[in-house]
Order: structure tokens, then sequence, then C-alpha cells
């Protein structure tokens, strides 16, 4: 749809958007083309090669892919990335339905996790775990995987896919537009008393 380095670049705020936040690297190019059933994000090569907000659009609401977040090790230009452009979305962005946060599914849950979950605990969005690569071990040690995640996270939903598989990403539609999208049209913003 379109690409925005700030806030004043995005798109006008007439449809509910979901904001897809991970590492560079983790899968979100690849969680997003796995939703939408095509090739529409970019899949980089090099990790941190995203450097802007890439906003994708569905039938009743967006996708937002976001610079790879954050890290004890994380580069200057990541930095300036999350401080100019996600941390303002995140926080003011008024459409942000909710969260997609992506793992790889190797990976264990991190104080970065952590703290963007504290971070953004104030404004009270439904967020959901995308767990990506499951294809890499089995689906029992990713069924225990996803549990362990869920209990550190304090996370209802903790979903399991894969980009070579095809699998988790009609469930994760599902739950983010249930979770997400339902919720925002749900909340009443021009209340007329009718019941009809
Ligand atoms: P992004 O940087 O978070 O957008 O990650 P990408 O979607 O670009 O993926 C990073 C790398 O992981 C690419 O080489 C992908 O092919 C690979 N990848 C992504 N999802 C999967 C998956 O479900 N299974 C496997 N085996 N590889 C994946």
């Amino acid at each position: 749809m379109v690409s925005a380095v700030d806030l004043q670049g995005c798109p006008p705020g007439t449809q509910p958007e979901i904001a897809i936040v991970g590492r560079s690297n983790a899968g979100k190019s690849s969680l997003i083309n796995g939703i939408a059933g095509s090739r529409i994000a970019m899949i980089s090569a090099t990790p941190g090669k995203t450097r802007m907000l890439n906003f994708y659009s569905a039938p009743r609401y967006r996708l937002v892919d976001m610079p790879g977040y954050g890290f004890a090790a994380r580069s200057g230009d990541e930095q300036v990335s999350w401080q100019e452009m996600i941390e303002p979305y995140l926080a003011a962005r008024e459409n942000l339905a909710g969260l997609i946060i992506v793992m790889d599914i190797r990976r264990d849950w991190s104080t970065d996790e952590e703290n963007l979950i504290r971070w953004i605990s104030p404004r009270a969005l439904p967020v959901v775990v995308a767990l990506t690569k499951a294809d890499k071990m089995s689906r029992g040690e990713a069924m225990n995987k996803a549990r362990a995640i869920q209990r550190v996270s304090g996370v209802e939903h903790v979903l399991i896919t894969s980009s070579i598989n095809k699998t988790g990403f009609k469930e994760l539609e599902e739950i983010a537009f249930h979770k997400f999208i339902k919720n925002l049209e749900e909340s009443p913003t021009d209340e007329t008393g009718d019941e009809t």
C-alpha cells in the first residue's frame, strides 16, 4: 500500500491496523506473505534491511510491518528507526488495533520482548505471539515451546506458524481479527441508543 519513515508519512487512519513487531530475521515478511497468501512483503536476505513502516491493506484492516526491533546488540541505525518511527507509531497511532509479536520458535522469550510488552501496556492493546519456523522442530517440541512462552510471557494466544509448511496463518488471522478488529469495531464511537 505505502511505506512511511515517520508518523506524518502514515496513511490516513481510516482502517484498524495490526502492527507486526519482532527482531530482524524473525520471519515478519514471510508471516505477512503467509497471511496474505502471496508474496507481497519483501523477504530480506540481510537482517535489518527493512527501515520503514510498510503498510499492507487487507479488506477490513491493515498490517504494518515494523523495522526489526531492539535488543542489546542493536545497531545505531536500528536504534534510530526504533526511536524515530516505531515508538511514536506504537504510542500515538489511534487506529492501532493490536500487536503481533513475531519470534523465531528456536529463541526464548527475552527481556526485549518483555520490555516491549511493558512499554506498550498503558495502551491496553491486545497482543498475540506468532512463533515462526516451526518446521525446524517436531510438532511436539513446537507445542512445548509455545506453552513455555505462553507461561513466561503471560500472553494468552501464542500461535505456531511455518511459512515452509504454510501452517498457522489461518488461526493467526482468525485470532487477530476476532481479538483486534472486532474489539475495535465493538467499542462504540457513535452511540445512538438504538437496539437494532
Ligand atoms: P524478517 O526480517 O523478520 O522480515 O524475516 P523474513 O521473513 O525476511 O525471514 C528471514 C529468514 O527466515 C528468511 O531467510 C526466510 O526464508 C526464513 N524464514 C521465514 N519464515 C520461515 C519459516 O517458517 N520456516 C523456515 N524454515 N524459514 C523461514
